[in-house]
């Protein structure tokens, strides 16, 4: 349905949940794709099962996006051969506890791997995006992102984070064919969400009475990834069932 073919796609956070679905989409539509996490186990395994067309090239790389000088190296490396078309700031973590008794280093390693790790990797293309003319950038945030929730400050402030940065970006970059936009999943079936409690109160509040399914978080991304959404940018569009309206 969409013009992805070889287009570059580096996709972080993607050895399992919604990134492993946005590999899979972004793999059916023949695009070139870079995986990054730190599993590497997982992403080989990913990458056996994708069936490649034609010249397709599909690799991962490990990688841990909250370390700069790393992300650096890794993208330099990426960028010597091809350009990046598509940049998806998936990956993230939560480490919740109630504020009061929330350990310094919850905080830290949350905020620097989700809203750090997204800068340095947002920062690590736009640079080759400016020159070729053209980018998307999609940025995975969170319903949170916009509520709060109680024992998730440090997830919230990094999501809201990722919504002030996607804005900005996108207004900076605009000028140069460059859309930035940020995708905010409610509650999403994924390993991050299986040890949730009450989970039943969750579904309550959600009007379409289902759990989200990692496709439905990549199929917004292949569309804003492609050129039917050329006149889409700063937006953050919510997929949670109605949960926020
Ligand atoms: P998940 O199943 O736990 O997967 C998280 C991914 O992020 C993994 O591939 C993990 O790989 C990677 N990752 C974590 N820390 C990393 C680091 N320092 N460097 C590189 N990769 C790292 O989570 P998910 O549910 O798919 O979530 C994906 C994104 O959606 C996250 O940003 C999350 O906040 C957001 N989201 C999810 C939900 C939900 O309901 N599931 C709701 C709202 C937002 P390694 O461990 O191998 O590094």
């Amino acid at each position: 349905m969409y013009n992805l073919k070889n287009k570059n796609v580096v996709i972080t956070g993607a050895s399992k949940g919604i990134g492993e679905s946005l590999v899979r989409k972004f793999a059916k539509y023949k695009a070139n794709i870079y995986l990054i996490s730190r599993d590497v186990t997982r992403m080989e395994k990913i990458v056996s099962n994708i069936t490649k067309k034609n010249n397709q090239k599909i690799s991962y790389i490990s990688l841990d996006i909250s370390k700069e000088d790393d992300v650096n190296l890794t993208f330099k490396k990426i960028t010597k051969n091809v350009s990046v078309d598509i940049l998806i700031n998936n990956a993230g973590i939560t480490a919740d506890n109630l504020l009061l008794t929330m350990k310094s280093n919850q905080w830290h390693d949350v905020i620097n791997t989700n809203l750090n790790g997204c800068y340095y990797c947002s920062k690590a293309v736009i640079k080759g995006m400016i020159k070729q003319k053209s980018g998307k950038i999609i940025n995975i945030s969170s319903i949170i992102g916009i509520t709060g929730n109680k024992g998730q400050a440090n997830y919230a402030a990094s999501k809201s984070g990722i919504l002030g940065l996607t804005k900005s970006l996108a207004k900076e970059v605009a000028s140069r064919n460059i859309t930035v936009n940020a995708i905010n999943p409610g509650y999403i079936k994924t390993e991050m969400t299986k040890d949730l409690n009450n989970k039943d109160k969750f579904l309550d509040n959600i009007p379409l009475q289902r759990f989200g399914l990692p496709d439905d978080i990549a199929n917004l991304a292949c569309f804003l990834a492609s050129d039917e959404a050329s006149y889409i940018t700063g937006q953050a569009i919510n997929i949670d069932g109605g949960m926020v309206m």
